[in-house]
């Protein structure tokens, strides 16, 4: 009977061959170093650290070995799995950081770019040409005031000399305010504020007023049931045409350039004695064009009333018209925005859409 082989020498077992051992470390080292991606690392483990591995298999052959080579054995196996692990661990570790480097570089957001900006709301054009227009009477010395846009008859017709059976208090013109008796109109035009700040204000008196009017027209390409005046009465001793004309040449040239000819045509309104209305030389063809679309040929664009406050006028808002007088304009502000860029459909200024809005720029 033979005891236990003592004697029993490691080198024989191929597994255990402490050159195979040590090729296979070799072996894992280089495969953790040359693996170029976590994937990669991830694909070559099995072979080094797997059940299958050299390694693996060389620790399940110590099992066989007689007790007094177990423990060299055990060691140098277990000494090179852990330098295999170590080595993949390291490896893992540095790609993975590798990686993260990579992401955090690839995802890095330069705060200070120029983006693409987020489109911005715009202030309606007729509400900054209001804005221009008031800051042009504000820089003459002009007060600017408001009125109501519910308005009582008195004001908006019998203060301003309009006969009770005068046409434009015709329903057909004229948005009435329920009850019928009551009195109260939707304004159609801002002279009423001339009488309030007669009234208010006395005499000497230079106001502005600009806001929103009614008239029972149809919305169509020209004609709005709503729509935007600029009035102006001046009141004081000595007060003449002259200075009317100055004032509205400065409001042409201010809306529409320096320059601008204008010329006061005869008519007739029921507040203002002498009457006239006020044209511009057609700015497009200069009155060389028959068949100029903006002017239609006429050469001249109607842009609105004016006149000496008639001296009824004055004496209902107890002014004395023996030493004061006066001269009052009323202008359309939606057909100077027209006019002055070309919108040729009344309709796309109250559609609310920003990119009509957007075309005029921005002016605070
Ligand atoms: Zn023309």
């Amino acid at each position: 009977m033979s005891g236990p082989n003592t004697n029993y020498d490691p080198v024989e077992v191929a597994a255990l061959d402490p050159e195979a051992v040590e090729a296979a470390v070799e072996a894992a080292l280089a495969a953790a170093a040359a693996a170029g991606s976590l994937a990669e690392l991830k694909a070559a483990r099995p072979a080094h650290q797997g059940d299958k591995s050299p390694l693996a298999l060389a620790n399940r052959e110590i099992g066989a070995l007689p007790p007094s080579a177990k423990a060299e054995a055990g060691k140098r196996v277990g000494a090179a799995r852990g330098r295999v692990k170590q080595a993949f661990a390291e490896r893992e570790a540095a790609l993975e950081a590798e990686r993260d480097e990579q992401i955090l570089r690839e995802e890095t957001i330069d705060v200070t770019q120029p983006t693409g900006r987020r489109p911005m709301g715009r202030r309606h054009p007729i509400p900054l040409m209001s804005d221009r227009i008031a800051d042009l009477f504000v820089g003459m010395g002009w007060e600017v005031a408001e009125g109501p846009e519910v308005e009582a008859e008195w004001f908006n017709f019998d203060a301003l000399n309009f006969d009770a059976d005068h046409p434009a208090r015709q329903m057909q013109d004229t948005f009435y305010v329920e009850p019928p008796e009551g009195g109260l109109v939707l304004r159609t035009h801002t002279s009423p504020v001339q009488a309030r700040a007669l009234l208010e204000r006395g005499v000497p008196l230079y106001v502005a007023a600009i806001g929103r009017v009614f008239r029972t027209d149809e919305l169509d390409a020209t004609h709005m049931p709503a729509f935007h005046q600029v009035e102006g009465i001046a009141v004081d001793e000595g007060i003449t045409m002259a200075h009317l004309k100055g004032t509205l040449d400065r409001l042409a040239g201010e809306l529409f350039g320096d320059g601008i000819t204008t010329r006061l045509r005869p008519s007739y309104f029921p507040f203002t004695e002498p009457s006239a209305e006020m044209d511009l030389r057609c700015f497009v063809c200069l009155g060389q064009d028959p068949d100029c679309r903006t002017c239609k040929g006429t050469g001249w664009i109607e842009w609105g009333g004016c006149g000496m406050v008639n001296r009824n006028v004055l004496t209902a808002c107890g002014v004395d018209p023996e030493r004061y007088t006066g001269f009052a304009f009323g202008m359309g502000i939606d057909r100077a925005l027209m006019f002055r860029t070309g919108v040729s459909d009344m309709r796309d200024m109250i559609e609310g859409d920003v990119r009509f809005d957007a075309q005029f720029g921005m002016e605070i």
